[in-house]
């Protein structure tokens, strides 16, 4: 097909959840492009020869490559291109902001809108889920041990990699189920749950041990895992889940939550259908969400459909500036959330009995741009108003958790408490290594996937190394 013709093709769009439907279920919002839709999006790549999306992508996936296999109808082709840079498509391909990534650089944006890739990605990969058989003779033992802390994005993928390379890995896991932000942070209207108990399982079939309930740091040291526990290398991948308060009065009156506690207790402990499970929610008629980043808007949305109405997402800056991925504001609209925007609290307002009422919050404007590049938000003199709410849900940040790191003294950290790594992966302590949001602070799935697959590189030449000097020894 010529590209004249191509260029023709208008953008598919995703088939939804009719939003009055879905804003009071839990089940997935895009239900995924069929067949056709996907040849017919396929087609409209123009295959450039300098393809500006890879840069986009922080694991460089051949996106034309993969594409054009889509339009020719070999999704067995498309799936070995994806799968080659990205172990986790089907999760990337529904959570990913291609619109800043890829997408943005897709030489179509010129003329109109860019190529779906996203919505090509999950395409194939739910393709290949269902019908695609992993084969291949299993690698041989390298007889090496990695112990991999926190079974998220970035733990999952490097314990994958490492696996492959025949080496045995356990994953020590807090909490009772692995996946991290994506099964107890990121909602089941986004992401389901089975697409990651699937690929859990595939990690499993890999070999891959898994130890939940283990705080590392706490159950078992990293000087204990290294020592007696009998591991070559520690990978550290426990993510930036502290979550960040206002720190405003009323902050501790009955209704007031974090985001990660409220996401928690709804995801990975199922809360939506008490008293069926046995973590209960509080369900209001009205709940405030405070915040402007892909959390928030979890928040915001799961309160929708617990029942808040309205749900008020009340944020400090102008829609321009919202951190959250463009299509879960779009979503978070049409399920009827109302926006407070240039708004910000200043008080959390309690009844005689000690639960929240409603929060008071003054009016913003933007100045010059901070240190983020962004419009820095001014109080506005004399603007205060209330918001009522028997719900309130801050959505304001996360940080390091220093469990570990304070039994790990050596373990060299930043000014916030982040892991300092060399090029290699490789903390302070010799055989100890780190990714994702441990090492960036707060960051995207896809960033701590791509670390994972970096650092589990790094490990194995790490452990060929120690083999090649054995070697050695012994001759
Ligand atoms: C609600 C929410 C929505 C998000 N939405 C998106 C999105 O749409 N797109 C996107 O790209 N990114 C999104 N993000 C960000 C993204 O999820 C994170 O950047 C990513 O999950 C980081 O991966 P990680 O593996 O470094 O850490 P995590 O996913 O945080 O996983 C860390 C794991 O380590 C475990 N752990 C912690 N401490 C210990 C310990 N001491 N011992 C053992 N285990 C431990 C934790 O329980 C957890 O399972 C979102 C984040 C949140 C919170
Ligand atoms: S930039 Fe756009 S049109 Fe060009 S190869 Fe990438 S997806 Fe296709």
């Amino acid at each position: 097909m010529k590209p004249a013709e191509r260029m023709k093709i208008p953008r598919q769009s995703m088939p939804e959840q009719e939003a009055g439907e879905r804003a009071r279920n839990f089940q997935e919002v895009n239900t995924g492009l069929a067949r056709e839709a996907a040849r017919l999006e396929a087609q409209r790549c123009l295959r450039c020869k300098n393809a500006k999306c890879i840069a986009g992508c922080p694991v460089g996936i051949d996106i034309p490559a993969f594409i054009e296999a889509v339009a020719e109808g070999d999704l067995d082709k498309a799936a070995a291109v994806l799968y080659e840079a990205n172990a986790l498509p089907g999760i990337t391909g529904r959570v990913c902001p291609q619109e800043t990534q890829c997408e943005v650089r897709c030489i179509r944006v010129g003329k109109g809108e860019p190529v779906a890739i996203g919505y090509l990605e999950r395409f194939v990969a739910d393709w290949a889920r269902e019908s695609r058989k992993e084969g291949g003779a299993p690698p041989r033992p390298t007889g090496k041990n990695v112990a991999v802390v926190g079974g998220g994005p970035a733990g999952l993928t490097c314990a994958g990699e490492l696996a492959k390379k025949g080496h045995s890995v356990t994953i020590f896991e807090a909490l009772h189920k692995v996946g991290g932000v994506l099964v107890y942070g990121i909602p089941e209207f986004r992401l389901p749950k089975s697409i990651i108990s699937q690929e859990v399982a595939g990690l499993e079939a890999l070999g891959v041990r898994i130890v939940c309930n283990t705080v590392v740091g706490q159950t078992v040291t990293i000087d204990e895992l290294l020592g007696a526990e009998g591991f070559d290398v520690v990978f550290i991948a426990n993510g930036a889940g502290l979550p960040v308060f206002l720190g405003i009065p009323g902050e501790n009156l009955l209704g007031v939550y974090s985001a990660n506690e409220y996401l928690t207790r709804v995801n990975l402990m199922g809360a939506f259908s008490f008293p069926a499970c046995e973590t209960p929610v509080l369900s209001s008629a009205e709940a405030v969400v405070v915040g402007g980043g892909n959390t928030a808007m979890d928040a915001v949305r799961t309160a929708r459909r617990l029942g808040a109405d309205p749900a008020t997402l009340v944020y400090r800056r102008s829609r321009e500036e919202m951190p959250a991925r463009i299509e879960e504001v779009k979503h978070a609209e049409q399920e009827g959330v109302q926006f407070q925007m240039l708004a910000n609290p200043v008080e959390i307002l309690g009844d005689e009995d000690g639960w929240v009422r409603a929060v008071r919050c003054v009016r913003m404007e933007l100045g010059e741009p901070d240190e983020s590049g962004r419009r820095r938000p001014i109080a506005v003199a004399d603007s205060e108003f209330e918001v009522p709410c028997q719900v309130l849900i801050e959505a304001v940040g996360t940080r390091a958790n220093p469990v570990l790191t304070q039994t790990t003294p050596d373990l060299a950290t930043n000014r916030w408490g982040y892991i300092e790594i060399d090029d290699n992966h490789m903390t302070s302590i010799r055989g100890v290594f780190a990714g994702g949001d441990i090492v960036r602070g707060a960051a995207t799935v896809i960033l701590a996937m791509g670390d994972g697959k970096q650092a589990a590189e790094a490990i194995d030449r790490y452990l060929a190394g120690k083999r090649a000097s054995m070697a050695d020894e012994t001759a």
